[in-house]
């Protein structure tokens, strides 16, 4: 959508906040923030107010930045989803998956992706989708309350029935490390080496390498090609008989924890 402007606002470490302004209307957003107060100053610096923050999961890194938010801009806003109610500082709106709402005149979507968290949710916009720390550009969040089968479903049926053509907006700075991990999977994938060469290039200018988009994760992302023959032949002696589709995630996920 034409009227919506992503600005991309790194924090801490790795972390990325995205601030959300309808360039129609004037309301601005702000997805996830681990820390206010550089927040507070950039949005003085632009001059704006913002009346949303939608908060992808409860970790800290994502809504510590909550409560001063708040407090120097009164009637904020924020969003989480219904099993997250309690972990969420400041919470107002409890959203579930198939949700949708208004915001300055543009639909925002919201898909239930449990995996990483199991209150994990993405926000969809015009061709975008805020994905916090369910899919990473070429990698996935560490399984710390979801199943592996949440976490299949969550990017192969949920997030993967979006438009190939999604841009997806995710919480962190990983991608060199994941297509690193990617390619001990799939040494031979030419989407994969293509796109390793292009992340290199990106980052030696110390440029965000997000967003992706749908189409490049299912051509490099190993827990969306969980049924390639050569992702299953990588984790083979790890599964018991079949290789179902959430087992070869599960041991793709274990392959990268230890990796
Ligand atoms: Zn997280």
């Amino acid at each position: 959508m034409a009227n919506l402007k992503v600005t991309l606002v790194p924090q801490l470490s790795d972390n990325y906040v995205f601030l959300l302004e309808c360039q129609q209307t004037g309301e601005v957003a702000v997805v996830d923030c681990p820390d206010a107060e550089p927040m507070i100053a950039l949005l003085d610096e632009k001059q704006l107010t913002p009346s949303k923050i939608f908060n992808t999961h409860h970790h800290w890194d994502h809504v510590g930045g909550n409560e001063d938010l708040i407090s120097e801009h009164e009637g904020l806003a924020v969003y989480a989803h219904s099993s997250d109610a309690s972990r969420i500082p400041g919470l107002t709106t409890s959203v579930d998956h198939g949700a949708s709402f208004e915001v300055a005149g543009m639909t925002f979507g919201v898909l239930h992706i449990p995996g990483h968290t199991t209150g994990a949710v993405a926000y969809t916009i015009a061709d975008c989708v805020f994905t916090g720390d369910t899919l990473f550009a070429a990698g996935c969040g560490r399984l710390f309350e979801g199943t592996p089968e949440m976490m299949y479903e969550s990017l192969n049926v949920k997030l993967a029935a979006l438009p190939p053509s999604t841009r997806v907006y995710c919480g962190h700075e990983y991608t060199a490390s994941n297509l690193e991990f990617a390619l001990t999977l799939e040494p031979d994938n030419q989407a994969l080496l293509d796109k390793q060469r292009a992340v290199q290039a990106i980052r030696a200018q110390g440029k965000p390498t997000v967003p992706t988009t749908l189409e490049e994760e299912f051509a490099t992302n190993p827990f969306m090609r969980c049924d390639q023959p050569a992702v299953i032949q990588a984790v083979r002696s790890k599964l018991d008989g079949e290789p179902r589709p959430a087992a070869v995630l599960a041991a793709v996920r274990a392959a990268k924890d230890a990796f």
